[in-house]
């Protein structure tokens, strides 16, 4: 007999979000998390218009809405040459309630998800639990974990490691994480200035083969977040000295004096071996990485999460058997290596590194066709439906 249904490993925002999906449909959910608090991870922002169909159908969406702020404005914009490109969510108003992206920072994500977790009697947080092991056999998963009174031992049913790149629950599967490291660090950096006027509005892209950036706004009118890249070879303890230089070439002088801070990250391109073995799935960070360019991260990490609640919960329920895991776990990850992880590397290009104006020129073509067409707007915004995944129960 095993004492816990599932035990999710991991209290970032997949975690957080798959836990409170199981919990709505009636499974009984543990969630282990290294920290003294969950969800810390400062890098989600910006939740796309295609996700909000589904957070609303975990029933939390009203109070996202109402700690964040939508945009439907995104902008591409040539550095040398300022021409910026206006795009707008609203051509999506025939075909979704939501025809803008949300912008959200994760602390209020992580408090409005625990608000709701802690309306189920079904769900248990413990905070200060480190997975150090777990061993499955043919009846459940044994997992052990270094607990706040020390090593404690678990039995469950099933068990979902959404515990990040680093993933512990990844390495006990002796899974391989095979993929690339890019050459470049991007820093992001969170700038107190109001973007909208140099003509920046909502979220959007500099493309410029220097200065090519991520932009996106954190609260209207006061700060904005710009994301850019720099080779890391360049020494990593200097960054602050050189971040006023790139801020005010790429930007305005004017911002150059904001007040910011800065965080510095490698980015990859991987992909766990198998985003199943046995009785053990992996969502999010664990189980692949990309590059932010495209905002995949986040959103397939979601997306892995809302489909792996529905079908958990069927076979839990012994609605379905267990082969329709592996057809999720096929399917995710199918959809990471041919679609996500392709994608977002080629943005990534796109926006960073393209090597000179006429190259930028080439790829800004296309763009300009698409700025003065609804119809192709409509169309490549619709794109993005591409990371969600099919009906499986
Ligand atoms: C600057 C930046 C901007 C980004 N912007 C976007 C964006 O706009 N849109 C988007 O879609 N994505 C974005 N991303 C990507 C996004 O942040 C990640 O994909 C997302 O945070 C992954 O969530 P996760 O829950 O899978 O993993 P994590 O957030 O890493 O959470 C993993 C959790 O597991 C815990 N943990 C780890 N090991 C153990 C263990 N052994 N035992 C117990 N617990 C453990 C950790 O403490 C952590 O709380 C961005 C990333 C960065 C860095």
């Amino acid at each position: 007999m095993n004492a816990h249904e599932v035990i999710v490993v991991g209290g970032g925002p997949v975690g957080l979000t798959h836990a409170l999906g199981l919990a709505r449909a009636g499974v009984e959910v543990t969630v282990l998390e290294a920290n003294t608090e969950v969800g810390t991870t400062p890098g989600d922002l910006v939740y796309h218009w295609n996700v909000l169909p589904w957070l609303d159908r975990l029933g939390i969406l009203d109070d996202l809405l109402s700690a964040g702020n939508t945009e439907p404005h995104q902008f591409y914009r040539v550095g040398s040459t300022g021409e910026t490109l206006a795009f707008d969510l609203g051509v999506l108003a025939d075909e979704s309630p939501f025809p803008f992206n949300l912008h959200v920072r994760q602390a209020e994500v992580t408090r409005i998800l625990l608000e709701h977790l802690g309306e189920f009697r079904e769900v248990t947080i413990l905070l200060s639990s480190l997975l150090t092991d777990l061993v499955q056999d043919d009846a459940g998963v044994t997992v052990t974990f270094d607990g706040p009174a020390g090593e404690v031992t678990l039995r469950a049913g099933w068990v979902v490691g959404a515990d990040g790149s680093r993933s512990a629950v990844r390495r006990r599967l002796g899974l391989s994480f095979s993929g690339m490291t890019w050459p470049e660090r991007l820093i992001s950096v969170e700038i107190d200035a109001d973007l909208e006027v140099l003509g920046m509005y909502g979220a959007g892209y500099v493309i410029d083969p220097r200065f090519g950036a991520i932009l996106a706004c954190v609260d209207p009118g006061s700060r904005w977040r710009y994301i850019y890249a720099e080779d890391r070879a360049a020494p990593e303890d200097t960054i602050a000295d050189r971040l006023p230089g790139v801020l005010s070439k790429a930007l305005s002088p004017e911002v150059a004096d904001a007040r910011f801070t800065w965080s510095a990250y490698r980015i990859h391109q991987r992909a766990a071996a198998a985003f199943r073995v046995g009785r053990i799935m992996l969502i999010g960070d664990a189980a692949h990485l990309t590059n932010p360019a495209s905002g995949h991260g986040m959103s397939g990490g979601l997306f892995d999460s809302f489909a792996l609640s529905e079908v958990l919960a069927a076979v839990v329920s012994g609605k379905s058997d267990d082969s329709l895991l592996d057809r999720w776990a096929e399917e995710r990850r199918r959809n990471f290596v041919e679609y996500s992880s392709p994608t977002s590397s080629e943005r990534k290009k796109f926006v960073y590194n393209l090597e000179d104006d006429s190259a930028v020129e080439q790829e800004f073509a296309p763009m300009r066709r698409i700025a003065a067409d609804p119809d192709r707007m409509r169309e490549w915004f619709a794109l993005a439906r591409s990371l969600e995944p099919p009906r499986l129960t």
